[in-house]
């Protein structure tokens, strides 16, 4: 053999594979990744919200043969039951033939993403225009939400208790809603502000009427007109917004994103394009050796707090009643359990490469991107996976024909960011993040590619098949 052929022969021994995933793989991976992305786009553009998505993964795993959890009753191995919890998030669990003592695999995905609430008391007249006020939820670049398209959802509970839900926007022939902005012509000293600035918070006001109320002699006619409307149609006053959760989100579906429509684009990725492959992987769990448990979760994008949140016991206590039906310790089942955090993971933009460090940067079409740690300064703010963990989930995606890579969030100190990982690993839980690649996250037109988003999905199967 000739010295070049010898060196590419060890090269191809002993350097890391990073080739394009469809180049790693395998046949009828691709074809699966295209259909498995209908099904996908599909729930997303019904699910905009986290509490649409519970309802959502609610139904379709009453369909596939889940029931209520009750607190009491013994369950058998092989029996697939599920919590809605508070209407916000959800635990998808099949009960192992292991006993539950011996662990417990939990894929845990976030089903809030970043948006806009209305305040509590949101509706105003200004310029006899109405306009709800907002306050935005989660990280958002606050000038990409102007000057398109927004949906309204949420809940209004009234003052006699009752509760009245609201989805308006999304339906063709539904009206929509805008923040406005300034035009260019008159935009000269809007474009001295830094972009952080360029739309400010209270700035963020959503236009929802024009037209007076019949009577040119009373003040704020057009406000009167919008509360009339609305109490015809929902039956609500003023004073109950101050009972509600009513959020905007981009009113438009996701859609293909390229001439090869390897891509998809659309709100809310981050992190439904994880929950929604954990929760079909959940779904097509049959009699599972370690029992299984898909969580939805609530509350990451403003740092999981709340009871909704995975810093709350909801999680834990769920499992500790597991424990408790066959005789254990939850603490012991907990600490013998596993978790992938399934959450995005910025993938690399060659159109902004300096915020990334290109060796370990994920890259889309990469495949499911493994992130040993996330946080900033330092790793702070992390759980930082051992090695032992991290070899035990490669060799299962190696097992498994998995496409896979890994991927830190950007050079070190040029941010960072948090998942539900630590939470959990503060359980005694060995917890790694395991997720989707990501262009433009927390945008409101995220993109993913189609691979990646399969190969999720194809992880978490591996991972419930332990
Ligand atoms: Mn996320
Ligand atoms: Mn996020």
């Amino acid at each position: 053999m000739c010295e070049q052929a010898q060196a590419e022969t060890l090269k191809e021994e002993l350097f890391k594979n990073s080739k394009n995933g469809y180049f790693r793989a395998q046949s009828d991976d691709i074809d699966g990744a295209y259909d498995f992305c209908e099904g996908y786009a599909a729930f997303l553009n019904a699910n905009k919200t986290e509490r649409l998505f519970a309802k959502g993964a609610v139904a379709l795993a009453q369909q596939h043969g889940f029931v209520a959890f009750e607190k009491g009753k013994v369950y058998q191995p092989g029996d697939k039951i599920y919590v809605l919890h508070r209407n916000k998030a959800v635990l998808l669990c099949v009960l192992g033939s292991d006993p539950v003592v011996n662990g417990v695999q939990i894929a845990a995905a976030h089903i809030d993403s970043p948006r806009l609430d209305l305040k509590p008391n949101p509706v105003y007249e200004s310029g006899e225009l109405a306009y709800f006020k907002t306050h935005y939820y989660g990280g958002i670049k606050k000038y990409q939400w102007t000057a398109m398209p927004l949906a309204l959802y949420g809940v209004v509970v009234k003052a006699d208790g009752s509760q009245v839900e609201v989805r308006l926007g999304d339906q063709p022939g539904d009206p929509r809603f805008v923040i406005t902005d300034l035009l260019p012509h008159l935009g000269v000293e809007q474009s001295k502000r830094t972009l952080g600035e360029g739309i400010k918070g209270e700035e963020l006001n959503i236009l929802i009427g024009s037209r007076p109320f019949n009577d040119s002699k009373a003040s704020e006619t057009v406000k009167l007109q919008i509360l009339q409307l609305l109490n015809e149609k929902y039956g609500i006053t003023e004073a109950d917004f101050t009972s509600a959760e009513l959020e905007l989100v981009p009113a438009y579906d996701v859609c293909d994103i390229g001439f090869d429509r390897s891509m998809i684009g659309g709100y809310g990725h981050d992190d439904r394009v994880c929950a929604y492959p954990a929760l079909m992987a959940a779904l097509h769990t049959e009699h599972p050796k370690k029992t299984i448990l898909t969580v939805l979760t609530d509350k990451e994008e403003i740092g999981s707090e709340g009871n909704t949140g995975l810093q709350s016991a909801y999680m834990k206590n769920f499992i500790y009643d597991l424990a408790a039906m066959q005789g254990a310790a939850g603490y012991t089942a907990l600490s013998h359990s596993m978790c992938l955090s399934a959450d995005v993971n910025a993938a690399f933009d060659p159109t902004f490469p300096d915020v990334f460090e290109k060796n370990n940067a994920a890259v889309l079409n990469g495949g499911v991107v493994i992130t040993k740690y996330t946080g900033s300064r330092g790793k702070s703010g992390t759980s930082d996976a051992s090695a032992e963990y991290m070899g035990f989930i490669r060799k299962m995606l190696l097992d498994h024909h998995v496409v896979w890579q890994t991927g830190e969030l950007g050079k070190v100190d040029a941010g960072g960011g948090g998942t539900v990982a630590m939470y959990i690993a503060n359980l005694d839980v060995d917890t790694i993040d395991l997720g989707v690649p990501v262009l433009s996250m927390h945008a409101p037109f995220e993109v993913v590619a189609k691979l990646d988003v399969y190969m999720a999905y194809r992880a978490f199967c591996a991972f419930f098949d332990i």
